[in-house]
């Protein structure tokens, strides 16, 4: 027995009740199988969209996408996807079905989903309906297509990216005949929009399992992205691996081996967010500039990029000389680390906003407008290079000085 909340129990024997058939399917299955609890949880019904809103007329519905037979129903604050049986037909564009037929047959419906492990239904009443053997898939840990995968891709590209995510963040190994299906079918991902691709290639790359995936089917990604077919696919699955799971680092991890101008060109083409991508590129910046180890320049990149990515950067670059088996750069990279942290836990001045004087202070001198600004760089340049002590009387007592020799 799955631990259903009793909002998705509501639902399905609301729908029961009326003399629906009704089922969790898809991913969710997936998940309650794998002991995971699901994010969300969809239901397939053999109610037509119009009879699933009549059912729930005492709940929230959104016609989320009716006209494919999707309602959305909110109980007691949790949403679920209700979705008529229905199988796609026509795939003109590779990419979206031209049309969908709602079907009275569950066994339809699992066959239009994507990978056995992602085709099971099940209600607490009649358990798991497994009609493609994705039981057996999720226990030997594999993503399989349902049916024949060459049909399946040229159908619908994204499952190219789909299979490669699953397999990444799931850490299942892909079906053999799968994996030929969709290494010869990778160029078709030029049908796939930027967006759905980013979706998926972000997961991939956050996945638990991204070093095998990468290694092996780092030349599907090349299809799309063919910036990366420089890029040593095994090297690259295991640097992603080493870095944290943050989507930035993860990138920068995809994008250390390529000059500066291709990842610009690349992060293009991608449809990150503006802030993503600035930290992609400020990492990559960071690792790609030279190693110094002394502090006033240390203090310049903490005061510029921020702490946090520029141990970021030293972490990745630390990770870089690990796997390629340099002791003197791991060496090197750790004592830079040790530096950046005692300027941090020091309190040791890097930029504006910490220096020990405002603009205001300067007003009292009979400094004005740009003359503040410049005084203040000035000052600032000399704190960070060691100098002048960050401390407000020294300053002031060094621009008293300085004003009465004028
Ligand atoms: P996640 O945990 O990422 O939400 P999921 O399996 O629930 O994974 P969704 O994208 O939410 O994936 O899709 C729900 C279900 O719809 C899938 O499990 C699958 O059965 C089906 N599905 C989704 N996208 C496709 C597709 N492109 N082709 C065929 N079936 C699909
Ligand atoms: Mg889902």
């Amino acid at each position: 027995m799955f631990p259903l909340s009793s909002s998705t129990q509501i639902a399905l024997r609301t729908l029961q009740n009326a003399g629906y058939e009704a089922y969790i399917v898809g991913g969710c299955v997936r998940d309650y199988l794998r002991g995971t609890l699901p994010q969300d949880i969809d239901i397939t019904t053999n109610a037509l969209p119009e009879e699933t809103k009549a059912v729930f007329t005492d709940y929230r519905t959104i016609d989320t996408g009716i006209q494919h037979g999707t309602v959305t129903v909110l109980i007691d604050g949790q949403s679920f996807e209700i979705t008529t049986y229905r199988v796609d037909v026509g795939y003109s564009d590779g990419r979206h079905p031209d049309a969908v037929q709602f079907t009275p047959s569950l066994r339809e419906d699992a066959a239009r989903r994507d990978f056995t492990v992602n085709a099971m239904a099940y209600h607490p009443d009649s358990g798991v309906v497994d009609f493609f053997a994705g039981q057996a898939d999720l226990a030997a840990r594999t993503i399989r297509c349902v049916g024949a995968p060459e049909r399946r891709f040229s159908e619908d590209a994204l499952r190219i990216l789909r299979a490669l995510r699953f397999a990444s963040t799931l850490s299942f190994s892909i079906e053999a005949k799968t994996a030929e299906a969709l290494n010869s079918q990778k160029n078709l991902l030029h049908q796939v929009s930027a967006e759905r691709v980013t979706v998926e290639l972000t997961k991939l790359l956050c996945g638990d399992g991204v070093a095998p995936i990468l290694s092996c089917y780092l030349s599907v990604l090349t299809a799309y992205l063919p910036e990366l077919s420089t890029v040593d696919a095994a090297f690259t699955g295991k640097l992603c691996h080493r870095v944290r799971k943050e989507p930035s680092l993860r990138y920068a991890a995809l994008f250390s081996q390529l000059p500066l101008p291709r990842v610009e060109s690349l992060l293009k083409r991608l449809r990150l967010d503006h802030k993503t991508k600035q930290t992609i590129l400020s990492l990559l910046t960071l690792f790609h500039t030279p190693i110094r180890f002394d502090k006033p320049s240390l203090r310049r990149l903490i005061g510029q990029y921020s702490f946090e990515l520029v141990i970021d950067a030293l972490n990745l670059h630390a990770d870089v000389c690990a796997l390629t088996d340099d002791a003197q750069g791991v060496h090197d990279t750790l004592r830079v680390t040790a530096l950046v942290r005692e300027i941090v836990v020091n309190g040791e001045c890097c930029s504006l906003p910490q220096l020990a004087l405002r603009g205001a202070d300067l007003s009292e001198f009979g400094l004005q407008g740009a003359e503040i600004g410049k005084m203040l760089h000035f000052i600032l340049g000399e704190v960070l290079d060691g100098r002048m002590e960050n401390n407000r009387e020294t300053i002031l007592s060094y621009i008293r000085s300085k004003r009465s020799a004028q």
